[in-house]
């Protein structure tokens, strides 16, 4: 018995050693697993800046209507102009002090108490942000003009482009020179582990050399429902900000995994221009399902299927230059890149991740505008004209498109993954009751383990 015990223990020992020996070429696997140690500054949270400026903004949550909060403007010196401009997902319900403009709501100058409320609205992407009995989460209305401006709330966290006003705990989690932060009202039902979701971020950082990680990266989480799309990432004149919005409705070990999907918007810095604007979408929606792959909280089986899935999508004639934010280029768009990352994993300078380096680093801090013409030739230049594979025809023409596939080869390898996910030190029962659970998972036996793809309608939205 005890021989046997010592047996059993030895061979989960070797399988749990055996990442360091599995041969690379297996699986193509994304290919930096360094901190990310050159970070780009973004603006500090308002919440930080506590100096007084001639106009102070204090944001107040509304306690009998939880969608609606109200901005209190108090001018100490009179003659500077400013105006408010209300962003997508709130509008104006009521104000005084300003006078209404087309572009926005402009100070009198004269009014030393002025305010204004808003209610939060649907954004133009089917994102809506939510408010609750003790909190509530929305986007920080844009301020232009002659004032400065600091910005003040008695309960809450005020961030660049979003806040959450009320009680909330903040979880943070330091990788190189990425500080990664969710911040949520307290006592939140998260679904999945903070933790787990912070290992999930810190992770993705070291995978991720796209020379994009933020100093700071900030996640609201709304313990609500966001309608149809679980997640939003706001852009910012840096391309995206360093600011996003997850719904605890979001599924961690899911393809889609919004968690993951709008932390690698972050990573971001370019302006994809006529023909690539598809590129936002699709390259987070393929890093995800990737990074969850490798990260062992999605099965090669689901990841597959998911591709499959996105390549069967049917958009009539529409292809994917001609798309921005529909479900194409979501859908077509990660097939497309799934398709390079297949083709050319072992050529370092041609992966998905060297390729938003590419991007990100074009025109030194500021956002480089890419086009397609430009992602076209830097993909000619680094794959040599070689390769049977023709991203203009993807991109310009309807015509059907093979996914990158990670097939059912990669059984070992997967398991390992989803061990090394479940826990840090496995201990031997639980260690083998796991070995057999994903066994079953990875065979499909095991329904209740794996997302049921087939049940995901094409009308499903993605995440943001
Ligand atoms: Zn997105």
């Amino acid at each position: 018995m005890n021989t046997q015990r010592i047996a059993v223990l030895a061979f989960i020992l070797a399988l749990l050693t055996l990442p360091a020996v599995v041969p690379e070429a297996q699986s193509q696997q994304l290919l930096n697993q360094e901190p990310p140690n050159n970070c780009i500054s973004a603006s500090p949270p308002h919440s930080e800046q506590t100096t007084e400026q001639p106009v102070n903004a204090v944001f107040t949550r509304n306690s009998s209507n939880s969608s609606t909060f109200t901005i209190q403007y108090n001018t100490t010196k009179a003659g500077y102009g400013f105006r408010v401009e209300p962003v997508d997902g709130t509008k104006v319900i009521s104000s005084s002090g300003f006078e209404h403009t087309p572009i926005g709501l402009r100070w009198d100058r004269e009014t030393n108490q002025s305010h204004i409320r808003f209610q939060l609205s649907e954004s133009i992407k089917g994102f809506q942000f939510k408010g609750g009995d003790e909190w509530i989460i929305g986007p920080i209305p844009e301020h232009s003009g002659n004032a400065d401006i600091s910005f003040q709330t008695q309960e809450g966290y005020l961030g660049s482009k979003l806040f959450l006003l009320g009680e909330y705990t903040e979880y943070s989690r330091h990788t190189g020179c990425q500080e990664i932060s969710l911040i949520a009202p307290s006592e939140t039902n998260f679904g999945a582990n903070p933790d787990r979701i912070l290992d999930t971020y810190t992770q993705a950082a070291e995978m991720m050399d796209t020379g994009g990680a933020y100093q700071h990266v900030r996640g609201f989480v709304t313990p609500k429902s966001t309608g149809k799309r679980s997640g939003f990432a706001p852009s910012s004149s840096n391309g995206i900000a360093n600011e996003f919005v997850v719904s605890t409705e979001a599924d961690l070990r899911s393809v889609k995994n919004t968690w993951l999907h709008e932390y690698i918007h972050t990573h971001q810095h370019f302006q994809p221009r006529a023909g690539l604007q598809w590129i936002y979408e699709g390259s987070a929606t393929y890093l995800t399902a990737r990074i969850s792959l490798e990260q062992g909280l999605i099965s090669p089986t689901e990841y597959d299927r998911a591709l499959q899935r996105y390549a069967n999508y049917e958009a009539g004639n529409t292809t994917l230059n001609e798309v921005t934010r529909e479900n194409l280029a979501y859908r077509r768009g990660s097939v497309v890149l799934s398709r390079i990352d297949a083709l050319h994993s072992s050529n370092r300078s041609s992966t998905v991740i060297q390729l938003i380096h590419w991007m990100n680093t074009q025109n030194g801090d500021r956002p480089a505008r890419i086009t397609y013409e430009n992602f076209e030739q830097h993909y000619q230049t680094t794959t040599n004209h070689s390769g049977t594979f023709s991203p203009h025809n993807a991109t310009f023409t309807a015509t059907d498109i093979q996914p990158g596939y990670e097939t059912a080869h990669t059984f070992p390898l997967w398991q390992l993954r989803r061990l090394a996910a479940a826990s840090n030190s496995p201990t031997w029962m639980p260690a083998l009751l796991m070995m057999i659970a994903t066994t079953l998972a990875f065979r499909e036996l095991y329904p209740w383990a794996v997302e049921d793809l087939y049940n995901d309608t094409e009308s499903t939205e993605e995440p943001d």
